[in-house]
C-alpha cells in the first residue's frame, strides 16, 4: 500500500496532465486533439535538443572542476558572480528548459541559489539573439528600457528566492558515502592545509589530499579541527 502511494505520489504532476487531457477530451474534444499535437511538438523538439544538452552538461561536469565554480559561481563569488551569471545566461541559445539539467550540474558544484537565478532569469528573458529581434520589432528605446527594468527585477527576486530556498530544498544527489574519513577528491582545491594540520594521517598526491593507511588511534579533536578549517568541505568522517 505504502509503495502504491509512493509511486502516486512521485508520479502526482504526470498524472495531473494526464487528468487535465482526459478532461479537454470530455468537455471539448477539439481543445484536447489541439493540446495533443502542441504536446507532441514540444516533445519532438525537446528529444532533438536535450541528448545535445546532456552531453554538454556532462562535458563541462567533468572539465570545469568544482573550486573553479565555486570561486566564480559561489555563495563568495559577490558581484563577479552576479555579472559572470548574466553573461552565461545572456549569450545561452535553445529553449529555457535546456538551462535547468545545466543549472542543476552548476548547483551540484557549488553555484549560489542567487546565481542560478540569474541565470535562469536571463536565458529566459535577455538572450542577446532576442534584444537584436525585440530592437528590430519594437525599436531601441522600448529594448533599453525593458532591459534595464528586466535587470534591476532579476537582481531583487535572485536575492528574495536566495532568502527563502536554501541550497538543502533542491534535490541532492543520493551519492553513497564511503565509510570512515574521506576526502572528495572533486572539491578538493589542493591547499594542503589538512596535511600541515594533521600530517600523520592526511598526504598529498597529485594536488589532492588522501587518507593515509594509519593503524594508530585518531585524535578526534584534531580530526575535527582539520574537517572545519578545509576551506571547501571536501573531507568527512562517517
Ligand atoms: S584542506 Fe581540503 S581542500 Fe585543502 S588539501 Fe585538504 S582536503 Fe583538499
Amino acid at each position: 500500500m505504502t509503495k502504491i502511494f509512493n509511486k502516486f505520489k512521485n508520479n502526482l504532476f504526470f498524472i495531473i496532465v494526464i487528468l487535465g487531457y482526459i478532461a479537454m477530451f470530455i468537455i471539448k474534444p477539439q481543445m484536447g486533439f489541439d493540446a495533443v499535437k502542441n504536446s507532441g511538438y514540444y516533445i519532438k523538439e525537446m528529444f532533438l535538443i536535450m541528448p545535445v544538452i546532456f552531453v554538454l552538461t556532462a562535458l563541462l561536469d567533468t572539465w570545469v572542476p568544482k573550486q573553479t565554480i565555486i570561486k566564480y559561481l559561489g555563495r563568495e563569488s559577490k558581484v563577479k558572480g552576479t555579472i559572470l551569471s548574466f553573461v552565461l545566461g545572456g549569450i545561452s541559445a535553445g529553449p529555457i528548459y535546456a538551462a535547468f539539467p545545466f543549472c542543476v550540474m552548476l548547483h551540484k558544484k557549488g553555484a549560489s541559489i542567487k546565481n542560478i537565478v540569474i541565470i535562469l532569469s536571463s536565458w529566459a528573458v535577455i538572450k542577446a539573439p532576442m534584444l537584436l529581434n525585440e530592437v528590430k520589432f519594437l525599436g531601441v528605446k522600448f529594448m533599453a528600457v525593458r532591459w534595464v527594468l528586466t535587470v534591476i527585477a532579476i537582481l531583487v527576486f535572485s536575492w528574495i528566492t536566495s532568502k527563502i530556498v536554501k541550497d538543502e530544498d533542491l534535490p541532492q544527489e543520493t551519492e553513497e558515502q564511503p565509510k570512515g574519513i574521506s576526502v572528495n577528491h572533486d572539491a578538493c582545491m589542493g591547499c594542503s592545509l589538512c596535511v600541515k594540520n594533521y600530517p600523520e594521517l592526511f598526504e598529498m598526491k597529485n594536488k589532492k589530499a588522501f587518507v593515509k593507511e594509519y593503524d594508530f588511534e585518531i585524535d578526534g579533536d584534531k580530526l575535527k579541527k582539520v574537517i572545519d578549517s578545509c576551506p571547501v568541505k571536501a573531507i568527512t568522517d562517517l
